[in-house]
């Protein structure tokens, strides 16, 4: 007849309670809890990560020891590990993983054996799915012949490469891609995603923005299947997961995402994740995520030079099969420099005009696309900025133009700045007049209509006007 876990598990403990000091074995021994025997596996429940990762770091040779005594030679552990300990709402979560001591006590295929308690829901379609029936969720026109590679990327385009030719066995893993908006880090996540299931075509890869996993999670907390969301990602092979900062403020989200790294990164699965920032400014994320984020790769993603710009554009026309004189290619790329998307915008606006107006692209058409362009994607200018570049004008302290004082040169200073504000921001005039130690829309008013009339009336004033509104127009591109 086949033991009970119960049995088994109180059997190994008379024999660790005779060799592990007292203290040790009330600390890491008595917490336990036999939760099932199955193939001569024993699970066993434990209070969090790091006390599994403390038991595999201290105790697994005695471990292994006491339960092949029990079992025989082919037993083996595994761990049930409370990610969370759940309230009247929310169900206890659990992730299952295998104890890594005894790997050698096994057959290596059951190395790592995926743990499913209950038939799985895809989050993404329907339940009861077989693991190659996952969408991976990838669009396919984002592949690394498209990705062109610069100083801005390089390292991470290689990496990327790397991954996708051996997913999760590389040192580059989790592989973290991060930058700016509009620099290629969805386009490259998704090429590696993209090539490896060209490589690899027995591979389970999934492709999911930060956004829709939290959604997700949230969907399968309320009805209560945390289990079967976190079961379901436990079956990937390569889990690409876009924009990580937005877990920022989703606490329990990040439990799961944690539970899910953790169980993929242990069995060799591979994790791709972006970010806007550095894993190590990343704010909102808890710190235990974050270290596992730096445990493999992290590359950066730059602004893309000139030559770069210009090959992206080049690379684009080419598969679009569009043409365009070189020199207009070379203005858009030496004039949009804020990154690829824009780059890209930019383009198509030209094309757009261009067929609207039945027109063919030249350098005037580009010319007057790419300003409405600039314009649209130029940075907003704020009444602090417009402050202080008049109070350098002028050489005023900042101070002295907030003053309550009748000094002509302060007061006209300030009425050209209210001037500069109504003109360069979408400020209201109560607001403008909030900035001038709280003076009324009436002044703010009064002092437009001042500085009109002296510029009608005033050369030498109208200059330093013009001047200043040229200032603030550079600035704002
Ligand atoms: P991010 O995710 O960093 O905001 P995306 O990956 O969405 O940026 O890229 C924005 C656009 O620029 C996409 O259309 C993408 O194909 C293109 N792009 C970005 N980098 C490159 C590159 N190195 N080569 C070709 N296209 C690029
Ligand atoms: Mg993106």
């Amino acid at each position: 007849m086949d033991k009970t876990h119960d049995k088994v598990w109180l059997n190994c403990l008379g024999i660790i309670k005779d060799i592990v000091e007292w203290q040790h074995f009330k600390t890491w021994f008595e917490p336990i809890k036999p939760v099932g025997l199955k193939d001569k596996i024993l699970t066993i429940q434990v209070p969090s990560q790091f006390f599994y990762e403390y038991l595999e770091e201290h105790y697994v040779n005695l471990l292994a020891k006491t339960l092949k005594r029990e079992l025989g030679k082919e037993a083996r552990l595994e761990y049930r590990i409370m990610v969370d300990s759940g309230n009247d709402k929310n169900k206890p979560l659990t992730m299952d993983v295998p104890g890594h001591g005894f790997k050698t006590y096994s057959n290596n295929e059951m190395d790592f054996p995926l743990v499913i308690n209950n038939p799985v829901k895809n989050p993404f379609v329907i339940p009861g799915l077989k693991k190659m029936q996952i969408d991976s969720q990838l669009n396919p026109i984002y592949s690394f012949d498209s990705f062109i590679e610069g100083d801005c990327n390089r390292v991470a385009r290689r990496a990327g490469k790397t991954v996708a030719e051996k997913p999760g066995s590389t040192s580059f893993n989790p592989l973290v891609v991060y930058g700016g908006v509009g620099l290629g880090k969805t386009h490259l996540a998704q090429a590696i995603g993209n090539e490896v299931k060209r490589i690899h075509s027995h591979k389970v890869v999934l492709y999911v923005s930060s956004e829709k996993f939290i959604n997700q999670f949230q969907d399968h907390s309320r009805n209560n299947a945390i289990n079967d969301f976190i079961h379901f990602y436990q079956m990937i092979d390569v889990l690409i997961v876009d924009d990580v900062q937005f877990f920022n403020r989703a606490e329990k989200s990040q439990d799961a995402l944690f539970a899910i790294f953790n169980h993929l990164h242990q069995s060799g699965k591979q994790l791709i994740l972006t970010s806007d920032k550095s894993p190590k400014d990343l704010e909102g994320v808890q710190e235990r995520l974050l270290s596992r984020f730096r445990w493999g790769l992290s590359a950066d993603m730059q602004l893309p030079d000139y030559e770069t710009r210009m090959d992206i554009l080049e690379k684009k026309m080419k598969n679009d099969g569009l043409d365009m004189p070189k020199e207009v290619v070379k203005y858009i790329a030496y004039n949009i420099q804020s990154n690829v998307r824009e780059l890209e915008g930019a383009l198509i606006s030209l094309l757009a005009q261009s067929s609207l107006n039945k027109r063919e692209i030249d350098l005037e058409l580009a010319k007057k696309v790419l300003r409405n362009f600039v314009k649209t994607s130029s940075k907003e200018i704020t009444i602090e900025t417009i402050q202080k570049m008049v109070c350098d004008y002028f050489n005023l302290p900042y101070e002295r133009l907030l003053q309550k004082t009748r000094k002509r040169e302060i007061v006209q200073a300030r009425q050209i700045t209210m001037y500069l504000a109504k003109q360069f921001t979408k400020n209201s005039l109560k607001t403008i007049g909030e900035h001038f130690g709280g003076r009324d829309h009436t002044t703010v008013i009064h002092s437009c209509q001042t500085v009109k009339d002296l510029m009608d009336t005033d050369g030498l004033f109208r200059e330093s006007v013009v001047e200043l509104q040229q200032k603030v127009q550079l600035a704002a591109m």
